[in-house]
């Protein structure tokens, strides 16, 4: 392999290594816009993409720095997890009720000290880019996460996680949120491969006035928003009467909420009369919804993130997925976290999510692990999530179970593994390498 000299283009501004060629070539590639391409091939210059078809007609006319053929393998977008706790990734908690479940959790993780984030959050990467993920909706409490996803290569959101049901505190607790972020995290912009978001927990830990100071905040900066809604029973009782499994996690953790008063409302009706739906981009789980509860979703233009094996996890009915495609509201897919999911595998997540909505088609669901996910955390405008001319070089290389054939919907089965892992036009993840 020879360096690509004679591709300069007279400038010197960026590093030489933006300028190489490389072609990664596959018996299927599935750009996630427009139809699969038998015999295709990504042509890559530095970290974006240069040309997608098929291998003959983008081959360029100079030698490229390498050129790789992964045979009988189907090359599609770096896979977006737009739903993880990537710092909890090393935590693992038996199932139990969900109230059991969250109290265990925040016991646990408020004896955690810094060094035990960044190496939970390690393990959750690696996992990741194993995975054959490139993009995440990462939820963090700490902070931690940033520096591991940053050096590992990652791209994504880091939403920042507020809680606090009494609404005196709200403005507060954003303005000390935004403010410790800065002081860890200087010189951060806000159009790199790593951004900001802000996510109040849920709407049984956060206020309605939590809600509005975050939306206020995060809009003034430009940042997505991301919340926990309408996840569980046990969160629909709460909101209902302000009784039941989470009352009683309330108190067991000492979490203060005089001034909470029982709406009486479905979550997303909750947050939805309380004109603060509107402010959020991405609302995680939507298990207890209905046709009211999509039209306002839809309405509000708010991306559903669906998480069904953590649903199963705990034992909570899965939202009706077909019925919320049906309404028009747009899906993504996340793993939520190592503590409530088997793995951060979003091809895993996707076959929990065809089994239970078996009329979807490989290609649809293609889009809900890569294009939509993208859009939702707003990566679209950088070509995330799609294989497109000009657009970021991500890109995932799955290989069919062994025997059977390089399909599209033989990735989703068990079996399939994904072999390399690509961002920025890097391998980030070769397996057995
Ligand atoms: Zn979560």
């Amino acid at each position: 392999m020879d360096a690509a000299s004679g591709q300069g283009n007279g400038t010197r501004s960026e590093p030489p290594s933006s300028q190489f060629q490389k072609i990664w070539r596959a018996n299927l590639v599935c750009p996630a816009e427009g139809p699969p391409i038998r015999g295709g091939a990504v042509l890559t210059r530095g970290a974006r993409v240069e040309a997608v078809g098929p291998a003959e007609e983008i081959y360029p006319a100079g030698r490229p720095v390498s050129d790789i053929d992964f045979g009988a393998a189907v090359l599609i977008p770096g896979l977006v997890n737009a739903h993880t706790h990537i710092e909890l990734s090393g935590l693992e908690i038996d199932p139990s009720t969900m109230g059991e479940w969250i109290v265990r959790l925040v016991r646990e993780v408020r004896e955690w000290p810094p060094h035990l984030f960044l190496s939970s959050s390690r393990l959750g990467v690696s996992a990741s880019l194993e995975a054959g993920v490139t993009c995440v909706g990462d939820i963090s409490a700490s902070g931690q996460s940033r520096r591991i996803l940053s050096d590992m290569g990652m791209r994504g959101v880091i939403f920042r996680e507020v809680l606090g049901l009494v609404p005196g505190d709200a403005d507060s607790i954003v303005a000390d949120s935004i403010f410790e972020k800065r002081a860890t995290q200087p010189g951060e912009g806000g159009g790199g491969a790593l951004r900001t978001g802000m996510s109040p927990h849920a709407p049984y830990t956060a206020s309605l006035a939590l809600y509005r100071a975050v939306i206020g905040a995060a809009g003034a900066k430009g940042w997505p928003t991301a919340t926990h809604l309408a996840e569980s029973p046990e969160e629909s009782r709460f909101l209902d009467d302000g009784d039941g499994p989470f009352a009683e996690v309330h108190k067991a953790l000492d979490s203060p909420a005089e001034g909470f008063e029982p709406p009486g409302l479905s979550p997303v009706r909750y947050l939805s009369e309380g004109e603060v739906l509107g402010g959020i981009d991405l609302a995680v789980h939507c298990n207890q919804t209905g046709e009211e509860e999509w039209a306002l979703l839809s309405r509000a233009g708010a991306a559903v993130c669906l998480c069904p094996r953590s649903a199963a996890f705990f034992g909570h009915p899965f939202a009706d997925a077909a019925g919320m495609r049906r309404a028009g509201v747009r899906l993504c897919i996340g793993t939520d976290s190592r503590a409530s999911s088997p793995s951060l595998s979003v091809l895993e997540e996707a076959a929990a999510l065809w089994e239970a909505d078996p009329e979807l088609t490989a290609e649809a669901l293609l889009e809900i692990c890569t294009a939509n996910g993208a859009k939702a955390l707003g990566f679209a405008g950088e070509g995330a999530g799609v294989i497109t001319p000009g657009g970021t070089a991500d890109l995932a290389v799955v290989e069919p179970p062994p025997g059977e054939p390089a399909e599209l919907d033989r990735i989703f089965r068990p079996g399939a593994s994904v072999r390399t892992t690509i961002s920025g036009g890097i391998i980030r993840y070769e397996r057995g390498g």
